[in-house]
């Protein structure tokens, strides 16, 4: 069972680490852990919350509640640009003449965002390219941009935490940019490595072949592995130990995802399109239950697992049609 927000606290996490629950309004995901780590030239936050004014609410009035207030925050390094992460950065700002840092991929990505003059067009485009059906291609309104970020992070950047050092660990995957940071034997795992669930690898376009954001996500959770038994922070759900077994076992559910996948294309007469293919894996529901948000990422899934088992020489695209469609290769 997924925890409620509302029995979640602000909690005293040792270390002059303190960790504010921050609700996402209509969510199933519930909330969001910011931490607010101590420093003696004001507190520096990993992630802000979604930006909603219930969620600046509980984000100020946690902060109060252990006597730091949001117009002393020195900083905020996010983990990844994502609404329920980076949403509330913006006002933070604001209030305190903060800097927001994050990760140099996920700010190109920000300043994409931010240019885009047709984000629907784009969409619909996208879901179309994929081989989506007429009643799937319905597009959500969007939420705000994060705020561009003033400072950009490279992996094994030091953050700015006065007297204490708090370092990026780049594990792409989620999101191009998205960082873990560590504090001495502790790790912060945005989305990265969560308890119990997994966090969303899609492609997007789903059609790119440019990139291979599950390729990445799976050197990602080696890296954490690497770490040996750090004690995870996540941005989700709940704080728990050895963040090295649990990176270990992610690795392992997307490994036998990518095995069924392949077995799945083995047995098709003809190339599918990602739709296709999406449609006749396994989600938590029966893809027909799925609403037209959900199969656009129950597709991007789909799509990011296509194109590792493409780098990995198993199935092939047929080149020239639209949509594309994928195959298997004799082996
Ligand atoms: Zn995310
Ligand atoms: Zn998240």
């Amino acid at each position: 069972m997924r925890p409620a927000y509302r029995d979640q606290h602000v909690t005293d996490v040792g270390g002059g680490v303190w960790s504010i629950p921050v609700p996402i309004p209509g969510n199933p995901l519930g909330y969001t852990l910011v931490y607010a780590l101590e420093s003696p030239k004001g507190p520096v936050l990993v992630d802000a919350g979604w930006n909603h004014p219930d969620a600046w609410e509980a984000l100020t009035g946690g902060l109060d509640s252990i006597g730091m207030a949001a117009n002393t925050v020195r900083g905020v390094v996010v983990t990844h640009f994502h609404p329920d992460h980076a949403g509330l950065a913006g006002q933070v700002r604001e209030t305190s003449g903060a800097w927001v840092a994050m990760h140099e991929a996920d700010a190109r990505l920000v300043r994409m965002i931010h240019g885009f003059a047709d984000t629907q067009g784009f969409q619909r485009d996208m879901l179309r390219r994929a081989g989506a059906a007429n009643d799937d291609i319905v597009v959500e309104n969007t939420v705000k941009p994060p705020a561009l970020p003033d400072r950009e992070l490279h992996d094994g950047d030091l953050v700015d935490l006065p007297g204490r050092k708090l370092r990026a660990i780049w594990t792409p995957g989620h999101t191009p940019g998205h960082i873990c940071l560590r504090l001495d034997d502790r790790l912060f795992t945005g989305d990265h490595v969560l308890p119990g669930i997994t966090p969303h690898i899609g492609i997007y376009p789903y059609d790119r072949d440019d990139v291979d954001p599950l390729g990445d996500f799976l050197d990602s959770l080696d890296r954490i592995q690497e770490l040996g038994p750090l004690d995870a922070l996540p941005a989700h759900e709940w704080i728990f130990p050895d963040v090295g077994a649990r990176a270990a076992a992610i690795r392992q559910h997307h490994e036998h995802k990518l095995v069924r996948l392949a077995v799945l294309l083995r047995e098709q007469q003809d190339p599918l399109t990602i739709w296709e293919i999406a449609a006749m894996m396994t989600w938590n529901r029966p893809w027909d239950d799925l609403s037209p948000m959900l199969r656009g990422m129950a597709a991007g899934e789909a799509a990011a697992h296509l194109r590792t088992l493409e780098v990995r020489g198993a199935i092939g695209r047929v080149a020239g049609i639209d949509p594309v469609r994928f195959q298997a290769l004799d082996s």
